[in-house]
């Protein structure tokens, strides 16, 4: 199989709204494709009609597109193998269910749910911890292994309810090779005679995970670690079919574990630790629930992406900023480890704000302007842009520039008590007021000259820096700190900051 086209899909079930973890496992399987110059394929496996969940596909294509994974081949987009939603391939499966009978890998079974329980409780009784239909306990239920021919064909042709099974052989070792793992050797005792198929003519996840991946020319099964131990039936399906020649390789993906590595990530470590586990807001179609994405919560894709490719994959360099383009170059299977990856949430607003900063102060301007308009706020795309500039440094997310810099949009309504009961004394309004004289005399407003100008001012008057500079910030901005105050000054222009001055005097009272 050397020289096979790399084709990979990312096949979600739709279940539900994508977690992280399998918005990872899109991603890896997106970048080894674009790295390889192959294809990224979307396969809607939904078999399973009972956990079908309205909204869910939408929200799988939506989150991808968000993310910056184009389709390549699938479910929204259509290709020459398609249909990409499993429901819609059904008439396609039976065929293979009946391979699999003919070849004797697989029989039918006929036992009812009672009689299948009744076994369980029986095995269980006699000591055995986790009964299954298997090599050992088919030899005692009711199945074309077990009943006549003329018994079989009678129930078929009633149109009983049957479902097909495969035959797992007895004391056989699986061996493949895992991109990640490494060999993995399973002793087919181990296994279970799982369901193929039901009478219904809908195949299960196994059966149509396998027969699509072939029909599909699927080179690469990348997905999440809990794939692991269905992998040696898969393998053996492949065997059972005539395929191994095409068989796709595995990587199995290790898991995303909560932030303090104890258990698998989940919807509840997010809703008590106060971060997203979704790419995007979801809302559930059955309880009206909302959960939040990190979309809605103002994270570049960019900085999502970079953020979940190291949960699990590094570069083996000390770099850690990587655009979409730099991740499709660098990433390789082999460099991603079998232990869990620890989320981490300050980590992720780290990246956002590493993301936050490339951006230069027109760009960030227009990224502002909702929220600024969602507050009346107006003013010139130059001086948000100038304002951007200055406090870029100090945001996570763009809308952080507004909360901690509203006072460049409008002047402060109230004075920080904190600073005023500390800093504000009784000989301040003297203090600020003779700086304002000085600023007011300034020729040029800009900041060197401020700066320039307030420590003059100090030293003429042998004040210290702590006298003078609270009263003068808490004054123009209504705040105890923030980013320099010769900036904001120059930025705000001398009428502005002189103004504010005033009705600061005024206002503060002690
Ligand atoms: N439908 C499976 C899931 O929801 C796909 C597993 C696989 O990639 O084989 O994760």
């Amino acid at each position: 199989m050397e020289n096979r086209r790399v084709r990979v899909r990312f096949a979600p079930s739709p279940t539900g709204p994508l977690h992280m973890g399998g918005v990872r496992t899109a991603l890896y399987n997106y970048l080894f494709a674009k790295k390889h110059g192959g294809d990224f394929l979307l396969r809607i496996e939904d078999t399973d009609q009972t956990r079908f969940v309205p909204g869910a596909e939408d929200y799988v294509v939506d989150a991808l597109k968000w993310c910056g994974m184009t389709i390549d081949e699938g479910a929204s987009v259509g290709g020459d193998n398609g249909p990409y939603r499993q429901s819609e391939r059904k008439p396609m499966y039976r065929k293979y269910a009946e391979m699999l009978l003919e070849s004797g890998h697989a029989y039918y079974a006929f036992d009812t749910p009672e009689e299948l329980t009744e076994m369980r409780e029986r095995l269980k009784a006699a000591g055995m911890a986790a009964p299954q239909y298997n090599a050992v306990t088919r030899s005692g239920m009711k199945n074309s292994l077990t009943l006549s021919a003329e018994e079989v064909e009678k129930r078929l042709a009633a149109d009983d309810k049957y479902i097909v099974r495969v035959k797992m052989p007895r004391n056989e070792e699986v061996k493949f090779q895992d991109i990640i793992r490494g060999w993995v050797s399973v002793n087919t005792n181990n296994l279970d005679d799982k369901v193929l198929f039901k009478s219904d003519g809908m195949p299960t996840y196994h059966l149509a995970n396998v027969v699509d991946d072939y029909l599909m020319n699927i080179s690469h099964v990348i997905r999440g670690e809990e794939w692991l131990p269905s992998a040696p039936l898969h393998v053996l399906l492949y065997r059972f079919f005539g395929w191994a020649d095409v068989m796709p390789q595995f990587a199995h993906l290790p898991l995303i574990l909560r932030p303090d590595g104890n258990g698998k990530l989940s919807k509840r470590d997010g809703d008590r630790l106060g971060f997203p586990v979704f790419p995007t807001n979801w809302k559930n179609p059955e309880t009206g629930e909302q959960s939040s994405g990190y979309r809605e919560r103002g994270y570049y894709p960019g900085a999502f992406n970079n953020m979940l490719a190291f949960l699990g994959w590094n570069p083996g360099t000390t770099q850690e900023l990587f655009n979409m383009e730099e991740l499709i170059q660098t990433f390789s299977l082999e460099r991603v480890g079998k232990a869990g990856a620890k989320f981490d949430f300050d980590k992720t607003n780290w990246f956002n704000q590493q993301y936050l900063r490339m951006h230069n102060g027109d760009d960030l301007a227009a990224q502002l302007k909702p929220y600024l308009e969602a507050e009346n706020l107006e003013a010139e795309q130059e001086y948000i842009a100038q304002v951007c500039d200055l406090m870029k440094e100090r945001a996570t997310f763009v809308q952080d520039i507004l909360k901690e810099g509203r006072y460049f949009f409008e002047a402060p309504t109230s004075y920080d008590e904190k600073t005023i009961k500390k800093k504000w004394k009784e000989q301040t309004p003297a203090i600020i007021t003779e700086l304002s004289v000085l600023l007011k005399e300034l020729p040029s407003f800009d900041a060197e000259s401020i700066g320039a100008c307030f420590k003059s001012f100090l030293e003429a008057k042998e004040l210290g820096f702590g006298a003078v500079m609270p009263g003068f910030r808490v004054s123009v901005t209504g705040l105890g700190a923030g980013a320099s105050m010769n900036d904001i000054a120059a930025l705000l222009g001398k009428e502005e900051v002189l103004r504010r001055i005033e009705v600061a005097l005024n206002t503060i009272k002690k």
